[in-house]
């Protein structure tokens, strides 16, 4: 179905979650700009919260994510504290302007600490920066979904949930040390739908050691019976250099790149097959759910939590590591939990790195998005121009239509979208090696 041009995929390029990526992060921006953005923010502007949990009851080997074990209380008590605190900051700079309509917890995982500790943070986002009414989301891990979390979750009115699965091969599973039978799958789906998620998402993944095309199917055959509204199938990055927990993987058990390149052109027949819909490259949904629907009309977008139909150029990160965007900046939180609780128990504002968008900045984030989520780009006949000789090899492999003024992914060059999408990129005239493989 897909054609495979090795040459083409070797030059890790980023996920392109935001433009510029947060490898072109530096201290120069930080808190300053930070409170100058949200003393901005206009009145009645649409804004999304993203708050970080950046604990887990377990740690997977493979996990690229700013989370710590959840084992110590007085830690993670220490830092919900914390995020009172920012909570609490933010307010004060926003001043009332702003419209929270999402709040989507992420990190880690949201269900590491205590039911009751979740509603207390809830009950604080809502009434200091009265967000009753906005669409709540949250990551949930399987593991650690104790009974007491369906009603509240209910009770929180909480109707977009996301499960991190991977996969449901036990001998994958222990390789990559998250161990969760099928069962404890199929009945967080079944009490999740009872407590009101209206829209489930499965994290799937390809490219894991040992993963052979038979244990892929069997996924996405379990994974298509239990019918998540969406379903996202992520290639794993194998960074053990960057994130040292993945040196317990067996770099020696992964898939080369030619079998990747199988595996996630698999995925996507079968899942299209099942009747999802192709969301962007790596996202699957059911055509009633929202994300279908935006992406079939053309108001998908793309930010730090992958593709998403939330239209707001407005995102509030909170806590450690938490990544807020504006039109014209983008800024991230302190990475170390410790040194964020600082920050914030001093009253302080917790951006410690980022990056203004110029214009140029701008327009090119505008259309590494538009490759990326509507397939299509248009810009202006200059700006087209000097960007052929860098898409001539996607075109002559009939990846690609370059017209004047636009350019378009064929269904042949949907695999290789963050490749084009990063002949827009003007900082990756050279790899740094610290991305992933496109495919
Ligand atoms: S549960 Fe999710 S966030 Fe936590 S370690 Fe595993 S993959 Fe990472």
């Amino acid at each position: 179905m897909w054609p495979y041009h090795p040459d083409l995929l070797e030059r890790p390029v980023p996920r392109y979650t935001s433009y510029p990526t947060a490898a072109e992060f530096s201290d120069m921006v930080g808190a300053a700009a930070q409170a100058e953005a949200l003393e901005a923010i206009p009145q009645d502007a649409d804004v999304s919260l993203y708050v970080h949990i950046p604990y887990c009851r377990e740690i997977c080997w493979y996990c690229g994510c700013n989370t710590g074990a959840a084992n110590r209380g007085g830690r993670v008590s220490a830092y919900l504290e914390a995020l009172d605190d920012e909570i609490h900051l933010v307010s004060r700079h926003l001043g009332g302007r702003g419209r929270i309509r999402r709040i989507a917890f992420g990190g880690g995982s949201p269900n590491a600490i205590a039911p009751l500790a979740f509603v207390r943070l809830l009950d604080r986002i809502v009434t200091e920066l009265d967000a009753g009414g906005a669409e709540i989301s949250i990551e949930l891990d399987p593991r650690s979904l104790d009974d007491c979390w369906f009603g509240v979750l209910r009770d929180a009115r909480v109707t977009r949930a996301s499960l991190g699965i991977q996969t449901c091969a036990p001998h994958i599973q222990q390789a990559i040390g998250r161990v969760q039978p099928l069962a404890m799958i199929e009945d967080a789906v079944v009490r999740l739908r009872a407590a009101g998620i209206e829209s489930l998402n499965f994290d799937l993944m390809y490219g894991l050691p040992h993963q052979q095309p038979a244990d892929l199917d069997a996924t996405l055959v379990e994974a298509v019976r239990l019918a998540p509204d969406r379903i996202a199938l992520f290639g794993y990055a194998h960074l053990p250099a960057l994130l040292p927990r993945q040196r317990r993987i067996n770099a020696d058990a992964l898939p080369g790149h030619r079998q990747r390149f199988e595996q996630a052109a698999h995925g996507h027949r079968m899942l299209t097959g099942a009747g999802y819909r192709p969301v962007g490259f790596d996202h699957f949904a059911l055509p009633r759910d929202p994300m279908a629907v935006a992406a079939l009309q053309g108001r998908l977008h793309r930010n730090f939590q992958g593709f998403t139909d939330d239209p707001s150029e407005i995102l509030i990160g909170l806590g450690a590591s938490a990544i807020s965007q504006f039109p014209g900046l983008i800024v991230q939180n302190e990475k170390m939990a410790g040194r964020y609780r600082m920050l914030v128990g001093a009253d302080q504002l917790a951006g410690r790195r980022g990056v203004e968008r110029p214009e140029d900045d701008r327009w090119r984030g505008r259309v590494i998005e538009q490759l990326l989520c509507q397939g299509e780009a248009r810009m202006s006949q200059a700006r087209m121009s000097r960007a052929r000789h860098a898409l001539a090899p996607f075109a002559d492999r009939g990846l690609i239509l370059c017209g004047p003024t636009s350019v378009r992914l064929l269904p042949a060059g949907l695999p290789y979208a963050r490749a084009v999408a990063s002949c827009f990129d003007r900082y990756r005239s050279c790899s740094t090696g610290q991305f992933s493989h496109a495919v």
